[in-house]
């Protein structure tokens, strides 16, 4: 079983397939699972799956990919969330989150909540995180107690919780994720990215810790005055090697608002900041 692919370019399924060939698999064999809809982690997942392998996804994401996305209202969100024009246009040409998606419709064999999985020696459990996406799901092994994170819990960064709509809090499922994978006895992490890692509660209080200083920091920058989401994403401090927000990538201004309007859904559930429309565009305040 193949757990996440790589973007859809040649790099990755250059890659991909070095190392499938050095451990010599045989991909009739193999099925596929993916953690969440993100096209770096199933981008090249309709190039490896063969006529007799599966490819197991969660539903809600399922369905969001056959139904076609909804890409067009989250550059819609942006827009009324004050992202700039001439900005929005270049996300629309080249965002790579398309640009490099897997093409075509999949025959998704659909995983819930507790279902298991058995590969050779291993028998997983599904483990829905929504979250960092709306349908992510993890992989447990309870008996080498072994936890296939996906983009939920990472090590050396901060896994991006990010909104652009207001029907979800994305922060909140995110933190009760983390809530009812802390209680799992984790001995070893193997995230989506970068290095593996033990020690899971102590990076989930981390991480708690980290969307706790976030919010007080983003209600520190509404003392000021109402903001946009885009404003205040452009005050928060980033860990950028940027000397300034206006040189900021497009795509890393994307990623901070998202964010930032992740972080002020959450503040207004939580009675503590008040959305409004000013001339069309959603404006936070102080309560
Ligand atoms: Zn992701």
């Amino acid at each position: 079983m193949i757990i996440d692919t790589g973007w859809n370019r040649e790099e990755c399924i250059t890659a991909l397939n070095a190392g499938l060939r050095e451990l010599d698999v045989d991909l009739t064999k193999t099925d596929l699972f993916i953690t969440h809809l993100h096209a770096d982690h199933i981008g090249l997942a309709q190039k490896l799956a063969t006529d007799t392998s599966k490819v197991y996804f969660n539903k809600p994401e399922a369905d969001w990919i056959v139904s076609g996305g909804q890409w067009h209202d989250f550059i819609e969100y942006a827009r009324v969330s004050g992202f700039p024009e001439s900005e929005l246009q270049t996300i629309l040409q080249s965002n790579p989150g398309t640009t490099y998606r897997s093409q075509g419709l999949f025959d998704f064999t659909i995983l819930e909540e507790h279902d298991t999985l058995s590969a050779g020696e291993y028998r997983f459990e599904c483990v829905a995180t929504p979250g960092h996406t709306f349908g992510h799901m993890c992989l447990y092994e309870p008996t080498k107690k072994m936890f296939v994170s996906g983009d939920h819990i990472l090590k050396d960064i901060t896994p991006t919780i990010q909104l652009w709509s207001d029907w979800r809090n994305p922060l909140k499922e995110y933190q009760a994720s983390l809530d009812k994978v802390y209680e799992f006895d984790i001995e070893l992490v193997l995230p989506g990215h970068r290095s593996i890692f033990k020690n899971c509660k102590e990076r989930i209080q981390e991480l708690k810790h980290h969307h706790q200083k976030r919010s007080e920091e983003i209600l520190f920058i509404l003392e000021e005055g109402s903001r946009d989401a885009f404003e205040v994403a452009s005050r928060m401090s980033w860990d950028i090697d940027c000397d300034s927000w206006d040189l900021f990538p497009v795509f890393q201004k994307w990623f901070a608002t998202g964010e930032a309007i992740a972080h002020l859904r959450f503040l207004e559930e939580q009675g503590r900041v008040r959305r409004e429309i000013r001339d069309k565009n959603i404006v936070y305040s102080l309560i």
